[in-house]
């Protein structure tokens, strides 16, 4: 049987949920953009409800344009106001760099891609490159605040990474 299969049928055997949220605009006015990664789950991490927040994730917790396109969506469409940004501790995407993982799949497929794999050298600097890109992206004017933490998978534990501030 597939994983996909097995998944579907979890659906078919779990228990009703009973209605859900009667609107599809987050409660808590809020995007919260994730690693992928599979140790982490974004509600049970941070308490959260359905129907009180946008989830976006991607590999690393990135914000790729893909990301602001639905943060743009979400802000204008949705209300939310508020984005908060989640990478962590054993992050794949710090153990290698696009340059090797281009040359991979060149080797594997024949083809490099033309997108970047956006990896980073270090998990504080890829939070503080990505809530720049929140920042200063001209299609976020609805922010009213972005954070960016880094999360202990062992632990569960929210360390903040503080904003260096711009040199000029
Ligand atoms: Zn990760």
């Amino acid at each position: 049987m597939t994983a996909i299969q097995d998944l579907v049928d979890r659906n078919t055997a779990r228990p009703s949920s009973g209605p859900g949220p009667l609107v599809g605009q987050p409660s808590l006015r809020i995007a919260v953009v994730v690693c992928m990664d599979a140790r982490i789950d974004p509600a049970q991490l941070l308490g959260l409800q359905p129907g009180e927040a946008h989830v976006i994730r991607n590999a690393g917790g990135v914000v790729t344009d893909d990301v602001i396109r639905s943060l743009a969506v979400s802000q204008r469409k949705l209300g939310t106001t508020e984005v908060m940004l989640i990478h962590h501790t054993k992050c794949g995407m710090a153990t290698f760099t696009d340059e090797e993982f281009w040359s991979e799949l060149e080797e594997a497929i024949g083809l490099r891609p033309t997108w970047a794999v956006e990896t980073f050298r270090d998990t504080e600097s890829g939070v503080r490159q990505s809530m720049e890109r929140v920042r200063r992206s001209p299609f976020l004017t609805g922010t009213t605040a972005v954070r960016g933490f880094v999360v202990d998978v062992d632990t569960g534990d929210l360390a903040e990474v503080e904003v260096v501030p711009a040199s000029w």
